[in-house]
């Protein structure tokens, strides 16, 4: 049996955790770990509920097989990381805004344990990325529009980010610019992430969703991913937590665990 500690679990990510990891097999929810001000407990979605704790130190500290899940804010991921990987416990990071830089630093530090990373775990976003990285080959002109719901804190977001870096290496050269172009309004061509022009979008109503679109001769080819709902994240988060145990170093990307 799997412990799983699962931080930011009053978070709407942090409760569909607690959801998925009460309904697998071979795991269960050790702590419910959120901010000081939480109090309360946590819907399991199985007619039962997990008290929520902010006293992450208690939670990591047990034995057998240990997995953190961090679905919080980029200003604490690191430190629950750092605690957990001090602690033994294997780590699978949802919360996005640290740079994979960053993660190969505090990777560094404690090679016995894994630590898994992904920008996106829902396995249509993973494809979505890959299909991009192959057409980036042939069609090397790419922007990428990404949009997601108002109160998301960082952009642009980490799939986003990890879009433009695989159309980045794909590619190769960055396709000249034209050169033509003036900005009436500063930040109208988005931001430039790896030399690919990234606009993100943030509205009530979205959860996350992001276009790739390439432009050729007389043609374009758009590349479309919906999460129409935070349940499409849940499969990859058990699948990591399945995974992990078994690995130990610093893993990114959901395709890594798949073999895509
Ligand atoms: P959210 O609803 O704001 O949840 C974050 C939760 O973390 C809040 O309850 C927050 O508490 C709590 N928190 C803050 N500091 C903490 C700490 N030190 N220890 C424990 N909990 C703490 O955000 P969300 O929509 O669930 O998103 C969470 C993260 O997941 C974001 O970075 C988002 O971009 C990312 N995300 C990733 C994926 C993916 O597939 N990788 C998918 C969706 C979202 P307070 O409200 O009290 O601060």
């Amino acid at each position: 049996m799997i412990e799983v500690i699962v931080t930011g679990a009053a978070g709407r990510m942090g409760g569909e955790v607690v959801k998925a990891v009460t309904a697998a097999d071979g795991m269960r929810v050790a702590a419910a770990v959120d901010a000081s001000g939480a109090t309360g407990t946590v819907d399991d979605g199985q007619g039962g509920s997990v008290p929520l704790t902010h006293d992450l130190a208690s939670a990591l500290s047990g034995g057998g097989q240990r997995v953190l899940v961090d679905f919080t804010v980029p200003g604490a991921v690191e430190a629950n990381v750092t605690a957990a990987l001090a602690a033994g416990v294997h780590c699978v990071v949802g919360t996005t805004g640290v740079t994979d830089a960053r993660w190969r630093e505090v990777a560094a530090a404690s090679r016995d344990v894994c630590l898994f990373v992904a920008p996106n775990f829902a396995i249509g976003a993973v494809l979505m990325m890959r299909f991009a990285q192959r057409a980036a080959k042939y069609m090397p002109s790419a922007e990428v529009i990404e949009l997601h719901h108002d109160r998301k804190l960082d952009a642009p977001s980490g799939t986003a980010m990890r879009t433009a870096a695989l159309i980045a290496a794909a590619r190769g050269e960055t396709p000249a610019s034209p050169g033509r172009e003036t900005e009436v309004a500063p930040g109208a061509r988005g931001a430039e992430v790896d030399g690919v022009h990234v606009h993100s979008v943030r509205l009530p109503g979205l959860v996350a969703h992001q276009e790739v679109i390439f432009g050729g001769l007389g043609q374009t080819l758009t590349i479309r991913h919906d999460s129409i709902d935070r349940t499409s994240f849940m499969p990859g988060v058990v699948l990591a937590v399945r995974e992990v145990v078994s690995r130990s170093g610093l893993v990114i990307g959901l395709e890594e665990l798949m073999g895509l």
